[in-house]
């Protein structure tokens, strides 16, 4: 993760050696509008009208792009998770890690770059609408994710903020909620669905339980299953060439996989095996982490924002952002993109269960019972809000994860234990792929359609509220 994959097409800037958090800009920066003058490095704050030098638009969005990154890297010395993905100069995280300024003071930073940004929107230098590649639009996206630090490192800080306010701060999107009794319906159909004695949960807990993949045989299945998610979603859209990567199974972590991008079309994925691994799980990894999930999504941002147009703000990615709503919801919508309608069941069936040993004939019963949870998955971050926002106690909220979710002890516990580790992020796996779902197949896409939004999504920065209103001039056709 540290290596430096990738260099700037830009003069090269005093990356080493200086003060940290200072703007080391000293020379040019060359971009696609040429060659031009940077600012003095001593003014971070102040804006171009009030100095002598005059400074390109392009320059401007550079500069606030390498103060950000700066930032951001410090922010993750004080935060393990807090840098997701990073493949820019190896210097400047060492550089971060070194002398990081505390989370006040990178707070009062991103406030000061905000303001920089507000005032530099309102020139005539930044007029006009936010065009697809304009500096205009990358402004905007980096005063998003500027907003997004502010309020995590404040997190740091000890502030405390109610569900709502940190899903906003953090995220840009505040779901909507329903109350737990709106989930009553949906159990109620399971229990016809899982007939049986004792409680419900332990009843469907054991349904799934028959539909384990053998621990010899999870590599195979999880690696059929991965490629055919890239097989699908290579039918509809273009990867750069020699993408790759790297599949590791691992135990004793608070998620149940990771994709650790690493810069250079490369990923790390890593998978979870505390617990067992059921079969629907495979598909599922396979899209989220790999294909058109996470590596995907990763991909087309190195290839259109880094290395196309040189917007070097994007090797770094943090976990707190809303590109997080747009990476996690993207991810999860991937798996109905990529198996529409029955697609899923049949690979599974034809597939993957001789693969791992099951019955194939069984495979009918298990999406029936899986469609039906999924429907529940709503409830999980209704009871996360409640939990977080201190309504109930950790007790109660486990007690409500097994009764709501269906889980067991050991997966309700699991399910907790991500809740408190990562907070109000639970929120942009089912409210993320919601927003998603509904952008990409609004007014009645065809295929063609919806893999072509999804790959603008993928391929610019893109914001909750983007999402709504692509959903918003799709209905409107
Ligand atoms: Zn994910």
């Amino acid at each position: 993760m540290d290596r430096k994959y990738w260099l700037s097409a830009r003069c090269a800037l005093a990356i080493s050696g200086g003060a940290l958090g200072a703007l080391m800009l000293g020379g040019c920066v060359m971009g696609t509008d040429g060659m031009a003058p940077v600012a003095p490095a001593s003014a971070p704050t102040s804006a171009p009208a009030n100095t002598s030098v005059v400074e390109s638009p392009e320059a401007l969005a550079n500069r606030m792009a390498d103060a950000y990154i700066r930032l951001t890297l410090e922010a993750g010395s004080h935060e393990g998770d807090y840098v997701d993905a990073y493949y820019g100069p190896a210097e400047w995280r060492t550089a971060a890690n070194a002398h990081p300024r505390s989370p006040a003071e990178l707070a009062v930073a991103a406030r000061a770059l905000i303001a920089e940004i507000d005032a530099a929107l309102a020139t005539r230098a930044f007029a006009g609408p936010p065009a697809t590649g304009s500096q205009r639009a990358r402004l905007i996206a980096l005063r998003g994710m500027l907003h997004a630090a502010d309020t995590r490192l404040q997190m740091l800080g000890g502030r405390q903020y109610r569900f709502a306010d940190e899903a906003t701060g953090l995220f840009a999107t505040n779901p909507t909620l329903e109350p737990l009794s709106h989930y009553d319906r949906v159990l109620a159909g399971l229990d016809h669905l899982v007939p049986g004695e004792g409680p419900l949960a332990a009843r469907v807990d054991a349904f799934y339980d028959r539909y384990t993949i053998p621990p010899d045989k999870v590599r195979t299945v999880l690696e059929a299953a991965i490629g055919e998610c890239r097989r699908r979603t290579m039918a509809h859209m273009r990867l750069p060439e020699g993408e790759s990567f790297t599949l590791e199974l691992v135990t004793n972590k608070p998620w149940s996989g990771y994709n650790y991008y690493q810069g250079n079309f490369h990923s790390l994925i890593q998978v979870n095996t505390d617990l067992p691994i059921r079969i629907s799980r495979a598909v599922d990894l396979g899209c989220h982490e790999g294909y058109p999930g996470h590596h995907v999504l990763n991909m087309m941002i190195e290839q259109n924002l880094v290395r196309t147009r040189h917007w070097q703000e994007f090797t770094v990615n943090p976990l707190y952002s809303p590109q997080s709503v747009i990476a996690e919801g993207s991810a999860n919508y991937g798996i109905d993109l990529a198996f529409p309608g029955e697609e899923k069941l049949a690979f599974e069936r034809d597939v993957l269960y001789p693969l791992a040993g099951l019955d194939p004939a069984s495979a009918e019963d298990f999406a029936r019972v899986s469609a039906a949870t999924d429907a529940l998955g709503g409830a999980r971050l209704t009871i996360a809000k409640m939990y977080l926002d201190g309504e109930i106690s950790r007790e109660r909220a486990i007690e409500l994860s097994q009764h709501y979710l269906l889980l067991s002890p050991a997966r309700a516990e699991q399910s907790m234990g991500f809740t408190d580790h990562y907070r109000s992020y639970v929120l942009n796996y089912g409210w993320g792929r919601d927003l998603v779902h509904r952008a990409v197949e609004a007014g009645d896409a065809d295929a063609a359609t919806r893999w072509a939004r999804m790959q603008r999504i993928l391929s610019e920065p893109t914001f909750p509220a983007d999402l709504v209103a692509m959903e918003a001039r799709a209905a409107r056709r």
